[in-house]
């Protein structure tokens, strides 16, 4: 529709989730009227993300450098790991400072619809931290929807045999919802209230 530069422009922030085809023309007009400071600001961040933010090689929250912030915290109890289907679930989690353990980022939640099978998340990644039993507890805070059911009930039953407590939390969050969009009061009640899971 529009000339080479302008039209990639579009087509790049048009895949980006929740942006669709108006608003990433909005956007790119906006940042073609923009000061050039401002973009210059946009470009910097942009790179500085692809350059030096990684995955955690405990956790795979996001980090800049090897281990994330919560895995380097040597006060962070080893023995409770909450498991979350994205980084966004952890700064959720922390927000209610209800949480003083370490997390396990899946990468996503178990959805056939979508071709996500557990093998395309971070499960043996997960499996390989409990093996030297230091974790007593994993806590499955996948989203409160039906893949997150799905994908809390197979880490259950896979978890079985190692004796762990495994819990869910529980109480008031909205179901079928997203765990980053309860506020911290209902989630850091689900936690405190969280219930063993029984599979
Ligand atoms: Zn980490």
């Amino acid at each position: 529709m529009y000339e080479g530069a302008v039209q990639d422009l579009i087509d790049e922030l048009g895949r980006l989730p929740g942006v669709g085809p108006k608003s990433a023309q909005r956007i790119a007009f906006h940042l073609l009227a923009a000061e050039s400071a401002d973009v210059g600001r946009l470009i910097a961040a942009l790179t500085r993300v692809q350059e030096e933010v990684r995955f955690c090689t405990t956790c795979y929250n996001v980090a800049e450098g090897e281990q994330c912030r919560i895995c380097r915290d040597p006060r962070r109890d080893p023995a409770l790991i909450c498991v979350v289907e994205e980084s966004k679930d952890v700064v959720a989690i922390e927000r209610t400072r209800e949480f003083r353990g370490r997390y396990h980022v899946l990468g996503g939640a178990i959805s056939p619809i979508d071709g996500v099978g557990p093998d395309e998340l971070r499960i043996r990644e997960l499996m390989a931290r409990l093996t030297d039993g230091t974790v007593t507890e994993l806590i499955l805070a996948t989203d409160p929807n039906l893949e997150g059911e799905a994908t809390a009930a197979y880490l259950a039953r896979l978890v079985k045999p190692m004796g762990l407590r495994v819990t869910r939390p529980a109480s008031g969050l909205p179901v079928g919802g997203d765990l980053e969009y309860a506020d911290e009061v209902t989630l850091g009640r689900a936690f405190e209230g969280r219930r063993l899971l029984d599979v």
